[in-house]
């Protein structure tokens, strides 16, 4: 079923604004169990033959829990480059929003930015929710839960904001989905399971 997607940088590569220990935790540990109970409860549930995105967007309960988790992790690591780029001037007047949102989000979630009848606009959603359900086309999410953050900023979840958006985010990334939202060119998916891709060469 799910494979889980390796990083597209080595562990180190977002040092000093993420540590190689939270990395490790975070995509090894976290997003790795998210990955495996939702491949349990896919299977558990006779939904082997499907594509995440589908999953995630008609699925309730722990199955939804751990298939929006497993699809928000895979896409916030696109979210990010080793190679810093100032935001372009559509992004970079959303830095005040974005941190405040983000900042101000209680408890665990996500804080994105999404394309939405033209527009971009940002949006947070509690724990597991994701973008998916909302109306519009996710463009860039920085992850609001402690093991994000913890290990490198403890409670200054705004610092963690601040360094992500100045220093980490993946704008060439946030443009692609942008472009993608406008039907010009392909949207961020899930990598699709090796079953499921035989089956669409076979039918
Ligand atoms: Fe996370």
């Amino acid at each position: 079923m799910f494979d889980l997607p390796p990083l597209p940088y080595r562990y180190d590569a977002l040092e000093p604004m993420i540590s190689t220990k939270t990395l490790r935790f975070h995509h090894d540990k976290h997003h790795r169990a998210y990955v495996e109970k939702t491949n349990k409860l896919a299977s558990e549930a006779g939904q082997k033959g499907r594509i995440l995105e589908d999953i995630v967007r008609d699925s309730t309960g722990d199955l939804f829990h751990n298939a929006a988790q497993a699809w928000n992790h895979a896409f916030f690591w696109e979210c990010m480059t080793p190679n810093y780029q100032p935001a372009p001037e559509a992004f970079a007047e959303l830095r005040t929003d974005f941190v405040h949102e983000g900042e101000s989000h209680f408890g665990s979630g996500w804080v994105w930015i999404m394309a939405a009848g033209g527009k971009l606009k940002i949006v947070t959603t509690h724990d597991a929710d994701t973008a998916l359900k909302k109306a519009g086309k996710p463009v860039l999410v920085c992850d609001l839960w402690e093991h994000a953050y913890y290990l490198d900023y403890q409670n200054d979840r705004k610092a963690w904001l601040e360094a992500w958006f100045d220093k980490v985010a993946n704008w060439s990334f946030a443009e692609k989905q942008l472009r993608a939202s406008k039907g010009d060119g392909e949207a961020f998916a899930y990598p699709v399971p090796e079953n499921v891709s035989a089956q669409r060469k076979s039918a």
